[in-house]
């Protein structure tokens, strides 16, 4: 019998399990442009109001992954290792982490995302270098991956097109936020990579798309469940993103902070957490005995200036300015910048940090529609983090913006995102599970 777009739709707009042949249908046909993205994205609310199956699942995400060509990096004398969010605010770790495993033996052949969401993309981030290209063939990322062994690239035609396709159609159509379609979205770009282990970085918390704990378990046992159904090491760490990580948010000003933090400098919080998964990488891809080795590895490697070194690398073979990388205010700058105070004495006790990923968002830092233009320069620097002391009329932040009428949607959003008390709250702990349980 054959297969019709509109049946697959319908089933699962029913709640029942779709075959493996009826996904396959569905994924080559919308990415070979026979099915149309309408008829995605009706598809795609089903799958996020119905859910899928472990095993519906499991044959989507074969389905995207070999939408497009899995890489062979076996001639590569190293072992290669990747890491990759679910997607937070303020999260800048990739630019530390592909230089910092690479300076430490490892191949990171990174292919990430655009801004999802009220998330920002480490694409536009990257791009944010002058002359910086994310759309390399697969025989030059390979060169790269020779040359320096880390490379930062998007999606392709030949590599994970239909995660590319699907992608922005997720965005543009309210339906990032299902726990399957961010494991087949992660997963087939990751497996598409070759790569012999993966460290996830899922985030939960009021910044991320899995709000709880539970969410971001659930997330993390389907990621690491078929990372290792395709005999890849897969680790998950569930990591805090109930408030920025770092201190700042948007585009350039992101770039600029993980620079600090491959300097050695850098807020405590985001340097903790590199630290902390690169010691992961470093202990998957069988450089060190244990994540603790890993983690001073890691130490040692910033110390050095060997990471740095790597990035600056990274960025001269991908055709960006590196003299934005040895001097960080040469990257774009906005034009205006606005303080937020702090309306009373006492303590930060959270950070809407959703907010504040929508407000850098509104600020033009990410896109409201398919197409907009990101704007590189603008977005917001934190002054002050929960339990952190402020006094009244102190700056809780800065923001940066380009436009008073973009600044005039955005401010509400972030005035409204800090809430101050008395008390200061218990630190909140990074790093929060580690899936598998050891
Ligand atoms: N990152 C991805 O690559 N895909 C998602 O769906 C979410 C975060």
């Amino acid at each position: 019998m054959s297969i019709s777009a509109l049946d697959v739709i319908r089933k699962k707009r029913d709640g029942n399990e779709l075959s493996r042949e009826e996904i396959d249908f569905f994924l080559r046909g919308n990415t070979q442009g026979e099915i149309p993205d309408s008829q995605a994205a009706a598809w795609l609310m089903a799958v996020v109001l119905r859910g899928l199956t472990v095993q519906e699942t499991a044959c989507l995400t074969d389905a995207m992954l070999y939408s497009g060509e899995v890489m062979d990096l076996s001639a590569l004398p190293a072992p290669k290792v990747d890491k990759h969010s679910t997607g937070g605010v303020g999260d800048k770790t990739s630019f530390v982490l592909a230089p910092l495993a690479a300076a430490g033996g490892l191949i990171v052949p990174m292919i990430s995302g655009r801004g999802l969401g009220h998330t920002g993309g480490t694409l536009d981030k990257y791009e944010a270098i002058q002359g910086v290209s994310v759309n390399l063939s697969l025989s030059r990322f390979r060169e790269v991956l020779e040359t320096c062994g880390c490379a930062i690239v998007g999606a392709t035609e030949e590599i994970a097109p239909a995660d590319r396709k699907l992608y922005a159609l997720r965005n543009a159509t309210g339906t990032v936020e299902s726990p399957f379609l961010i494991c087949a979205s992660i997963m087939s770009k990751k497996l598409a990579e070759g790569i012999d282990a993966l460290v996830l970085d899922v985030k939960a918390g009021s910044g991320s798309f899995l709000k709880h704990d539970e969410d971001a378990m659930h997330v993390a046992r389907l990621m690491v469940g078929t990372g290792r159904r395709m005999g890849k090491k897969t680790v998950a760490l569930i990591t805090d993103m109930d408030q920025p990580l770092g201190c700042n948010v948007g585009n350039a000003l992101e770039l600029a902070e993980a620079i600090s933090v491959l300097r050695g400098r850098g807020p405590e919080d985001l340097r903790q957490l590199c630290v902390e998964l690169v010691g992961w990488m470093f202990q998957l891809g069988g450089r060190v005995d244990s994540v603790e080795e890993g983690k001073r590895l890691g130490i040692e490697l910033i110390r050095s200036g060997e990471a740095f070194d790597r990035f600056r690398q990274m960025v001269g073979l991908q055709g960006g300015d590196v003299k934005a990388v040895d001097e960080p205010s040469r990257l774009p700058k906005a034009q205006g910048k606005l303080d937020v105070a702090s309306p009373r004495t006492g303590y930060v006790t959270s950070i809407q940090c959703e907010a504040i990923g929508k407000a850098s968002v509104l600020l033009g830092g990410g896109r409201e529609s398919e197409g907009d233009a990101v704007d590189p320069a603008v977005g917001i620097v934190l002054h002050k983090k929960v339990a952190q002391p402020v006094k009244a009329g102190e700056p809780l932040c800065t923001i940066h913006y380009n436009s008073q009428a973009r600044l005039d949607r955005a401010l509400p959003l972030i005035e409204q995102s800090f809430e101050i008390g008395d008390v200061p709250p218990e630190p909140g702990r990074i790093v929060r599970q580690v899936i598998p349980e050891l």
